[in-house]
């Protein structure tokens, strides 16, 4: 059973992946040489604590912080930690969340840390987050869950294949429904399985968060021993990029960009649905 949301409920949801923007921006401007991951979650807490938002990470599963910071090999789930010192050349992930009066947001990106990246790791997050776009603009009324999956994994596999040779599109985490809970059904791969089916009609109503987990190598990973960080098995380095997205009678609106998604969506052709707070 999917959790289809009303109008009210979509705007509440719009609240609290403000608030995620919010913490995105001040975790990406505090993610400089020399901070430690720990730094960052004490900035997503100031935020959350000014907007009066509770987390959905802190606890989640026993988590010990409001963000996940995910650096260079680290896939997703990474610690905050006072141990884990950002240095030039880096790319970290921040995946962050909020709950507004029930209602859940859930948005990541990743971040250069400093200057001088290689090439490859710039073109690493440009198609990560490209294909989160392309798996965003098949949120449309009559297509099926699948046709995300395949929008996702179609761009990645269009572009051309890194030095390293191919693309790991990671295979044990994806996107997820999204509501009264941070992670409901349906669960979303960013590939397509023929062991699937083409999963649920998209209707009004209809949230989730779509969030593509790319390497410069391999598509396993495994987790370390503290039951969180997952790592690439070859420890190529990874990135991972999340927005959570309402379908609506007017098209998608992504709860979690400032603007709605409306440029972004403006490029491929789609209007995005008006904001429900302007
Ligand atoms: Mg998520």
């Amino acid at each position: 059973m999917l959790e289809i949301k009303t109008r009210e409920q979509i705007a509440k949801m719009r609240e609290a992946g403000l608030v995620v923007a919010a913490i995105h921006a001040a975790t990406r401007e505090a993610a400089v040489p020399g901070a430690t991951t720990k730094d960052l979650d004490e900035v997503a807490r100031k935020v959350l604590a000014e907007h009066g938002a509770k987390s959905n990470f802190l606890g989640y599963g026993g988590f010990p912080a409001t963000i996940c910071t995910s650096v260079n090999e680290v896939v997703v789930h990474g610690i905050p930690s006072a141990e884990v010192v950002l240095k030039d050349g880096d790319i970290i992930s921040i995946d962050a969340g909020a709950i507004v009066d029930g209602w859940h947001g859930d948005a990541a990106f990743t971040a250069f840390v400093g200057s001088g990246h290689a090439p490859e790791l710039i073109e690493l997050s440009r198609v990560t987050e490209e294909s989160m776009w392309a798996g965003i603009a098949a949120v449309r009324n009559g297509n099926r869950l699948i046709d995300i999956s395949k929008a996702i994994e179609g761009y990645i596999r269009r572009q051309p294949r890194p030095a390293t040779g191919k693309y790991g599109i990671i295979e044990d985490y994806g996107g997820h429904g999204i509501g009264s809970q941070m992670h409901m059904d349906p669960h979303l791969l960013n590939y397509v399985s023929r062991k699937r089916g083409k999963g649920p009609k998209l209707v009004p109503g209809f949230c989730i968060a779509i969030e593509p987990m790319v390497s410069l190598g391999t598509a396993k990973t495994h987790v370390l021993e503290d039951e969180w960080t997952v790592l690439t098995d070859d420890l190529t380095w990874s990135s991972h990029w999340e927005h959570s997205v309402a379908l609506t009678e007017d098209g998608p609106l992504v709860l979690t960009a400032v603007d709605g998604g409306k440029a972004k969506l403006a490029e491929l052709g789609i209007t995005a649905a008006p904001d429900p707070l302007a």
